[in-house]
C-alpha cells in the first residue's frame, strides 16, 4: 500500500498532524520510536496558555494565536483541559504594577471574545493566599491546564478513528525518494519494514535536525536550539488552601509557575538551560532543583526542601534557533519548511511550537500538502471534539457518571471521567461493582483499566500506564 502521508514522531505535533490529515480523508501512517508522548509532550508545564511573558518580547501574533487556540481546545477536550485561575503577585522590586496591569489588559484583548473571566486586581492577605505577608497585591487571570500526554493520545485516537495507522516502538531509520515516492525504513523490535508514502512529515521535536541530516539527507534553512526545562512535584502543603496557581516573577527576569496538580500535589517549574546531549537522557540537575526550591521559598510562608520532592522531570524544548542569546527569550512560535523535488515527494520539517498551538500548526502543515492532493478538503479539527470530549458541561458530566457508577469509589470515577471523558462508558462497560474491575494494583488502578489501555491506547509497559496514560506513578511506589 502507498500511504498519502507518513508522519515521523508521536508527540503532540505528529499526532495532531495525523488527526488533521486523517479527518480530511488522507491515508496516514505515524511511527513513533518509543511510546506516544514519551518526550517533550509529556514533560511540559501542562498549560494551555497565551504566554503572558511573551508580550514583553512583542510576540503579539503568537499570544493572540495561542489564546484563540486556548478557547477552542477548552471546547474540544473539556475532560483534559480546565480553566486555571492564576495569581501574579506584585513584587515591588520587579515590574511596576501599572506594567502588569497593562500587560493583562492586552492579554484579555488579544484573547478576543472568550469564555473565561477577565483579569482582576486582588488585595492579598492570609485569608486568600499562602504568600508571605510582604505580598499585599496581585492580579488574578485565567489560563488552561491540560493533561499533556493524554491530549497526545486523544489525537492519536482521533487519527485512528479516521483510518490512520499508529505504530509505537517503531523507529524511522531511513527515508529516500524512489520513483516519485518516499521509501521509509522503520525498525520495530528486531525487524525492519519499508513503507511507501507520497509525502513525509518530520515532527520529531528535539530530533528534527537528526531526521533532516541522518534520515532524509536533506538540508533546511531553520534549525532547533535545544533548551532543557525541569519541574518538581511536591505534596501540596496543608496551608495551601487556595484553588489558584501562581506565576512568580524572579529577579533574573524569568518566571516560574506553581500549579495545583491532581488535588494533592503542586507542580513547580520551569528552568531554561541550553542543552546539547541526547534529548532522551535529559534530567533535572541539582542546580535547577535548588533554583526552583529557593525561588518558591522566597515567596511563600510554607517552605520546601529537597526531601519534599516526590517526582521531578526534565524535557527538552525544540525551539526555533534565532538571534537571542538568552534561552528564555527565544521565540516559542514555530516554523514549517516544505522541500520537494520536481514538485513531487515533499517532506515537511517542523521547528518549535507549543502544545497550545499544535492544532493550528497541524492544520497549516496539512494545508501545505494541498498542491499534492488537489481536492483536499478544509481542516475539520477546529470543530471536531477529540475522542471522549463530546461533553457539553464537565460538571454535569461528572455528576452523571457518578450516578451511573454509584457502586464505584467517587474519586476513581472522577479521575476516569477526566482522563477518558465519554470513553469512560467504554472502559466501564458491564461494570457494576468494584469486583468487576479485576486485580487491584492500588491507588484506584485495576486490571480492567490496564487492559483498556493496552487494547485501545497503545500502552505496552508499566511506565506507559503509570506516567503517560494515567499519572498514578505519583501515588504508587
Ligand atoms: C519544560 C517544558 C515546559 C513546557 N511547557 C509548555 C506549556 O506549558 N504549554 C505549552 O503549550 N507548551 C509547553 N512546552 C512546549 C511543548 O511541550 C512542546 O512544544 C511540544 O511538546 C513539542 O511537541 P513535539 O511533538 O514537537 O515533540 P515531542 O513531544 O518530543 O515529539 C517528537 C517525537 O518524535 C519521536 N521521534 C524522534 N525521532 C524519531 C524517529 N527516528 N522515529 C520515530 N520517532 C521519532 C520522539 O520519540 C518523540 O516522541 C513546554 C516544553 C518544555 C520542555
Amino acid at each position: 500500500m502507498t500511504y498519502d502521508v507518513f508522519v515521523i514522531g508521536g508527540g503532540i505535533n505528529g499526532c495532531g498532524i495525523a488527526a488533521d490529515a486523517a479527518l480530511r480523508g488522507l491515508s496516514v501512517i505515524l511511527c513513533e520510536q518509543d511510546d506516544l508522548a514519551s518526550y517533550t509532550s509529556s514533560y511540559s508545564s501542562k498549560l494551555i496558555h497565551g504566554g503572558l511573558r511573551y508580550l514583553e518580547y512583542y510576540e503579539f501574533n503568537l499570544v493572540r494565536k495561542a489564546l484563540h487556540e486556548r478557547e477552542r481546545l477548552l471546547k474540544l477536550a473539556p475532560h483534559l483541559i480546565h480553566p486555571l485561575p492564576t495569581l501574579l503577585p506584585h513584587n515591588k522590586h520587579l515590574r511596576p504594577s501599572w506594567m502588569i496591569r497593562l500587560g493583562l489588559i492586552l492579554y484579555d484583548l488579544l484573547a478576543g471574545k472568550h469564555s473565561m473571566p477577565r483579569s482582576t486586581f486582588l488585595r492579598l492577605n492570609s485569608s486568600n493566599t499562602s504568600l508571605k505577608p510582604d505580598y499585599t497585591k496581585g492580579y488574578l487571570y485565567y489560563d488552561g491546564a491540560v493533561d499533556d500526554s493524554r491530549l497526545v493520545v486523544a489525537n492519536a485516537l482521533q487519527a485512528q478513528q479516521h483510518g490512520a495507522e499508529i505504530h509505537t516502538q517503531s523507529k524511522v531509520i531511513r527515508a529516500t525518494r524512489v520513483h516519485n515516492l518516499w521509501e521509509i525504513a522503520v525498525t520495530h523490535a528486531d525487524t525492519t519494514t519499508v513503507y511507501q508514502a507520497k509525502t513525509l512529515v518530520n515532527a520529531a521535536g528535539p530530533w528534527v535536525n537528526n531526521i533532516i541530516t541522518d534520515v532524509c539527507h536533506d538540508e533546511a534553512k531553520h534549525h532547533v536550539r535545544l533548551v532543557k526545562g525541569s519541574h518538581i512535584v511536591v505534596p501540596k502543603p496543608s496551608s495551601y488552601q487556595e484553588q489558584n496557581a501562581y506565576i512568580l516573577q524572579l529577579a533574573d527576569q524569568r518566571i516560574i509557575f506553581v500549579i495545583p496538580y491532581f488535588e494533592q500535589f503542586l507542580l513547580i517549574g520551569t528552568t531554561d538551560v541550553d542543552y546539547q546531549d541526547d534529548p532522551a537522557k535529559a534530567s533535572i540537575s541539582m542546580t535547577e532543583r535548588d533554583y526552583l526550591l529557593k525561588n518558591v521559598n522566597d515567596y511563600f510562608t510554607w517552605q520546601l526542601t529537597a526531601a519534599n520532592i516526590v517526582h521531578a522531570f526534565a524535557g527538552v524544548r525544540p525551539l526555533v534557533a534565532d538571534e537571542h542569546a538568552n534561552a528564555s527569550s527565544v521565540t516559542r512560535d514555530y516554523k514549517i519548511e516544505v522541500h520537494a523535488v520536481n514538485q513531487q515527494t515533499p517532506v515537511v520539517h517542523i521547528f518549535g511550537g507549543k502544545i497550545t498551538t499544535y492544532r493550528k500548526l497541524s492544520e497549516e502543515v496539512v494545508n501545505l500538502l494541498r498542491p499534492y492532493f488537489p481536492n483536499l478538503p478544509y481542516s475539520k479539527t477546529a470543530t471536531a471534539p477529540l475522542p471522549g470530549g463530546d461533553i457539553a458541561n464537565m460538571q454535569n458530566f461528572i455528576a452523571q457518571v457518578q450516578r451511573d457508577f454509584l457502586q464505584l469509589p467517587e474519586a476513581m470515577v472522577k479521575r476516569m471521567a477526566h482522563a477518558y471523558g465519554t470513553r469512560i462508558y467504554q472502559l466501564l462497560e458491564g461494570v457494576s461493582t468494584i469486583a468487576d474491575l479485576g486485580m487491584d494494583y492500588g491507588h484506584s488502578l485495576y486490571q480492567r483499566e490496564i487492559d483498556f489501555l493496552k487494547n485501545t491506547e497503545w500502552a505496552t509497559s508499566m511506565e506507559d500506564i503509570l506516567w503517560r496514560r494515567t499519572k498514578l506513578g505519583l501515588c504508587n511506589t
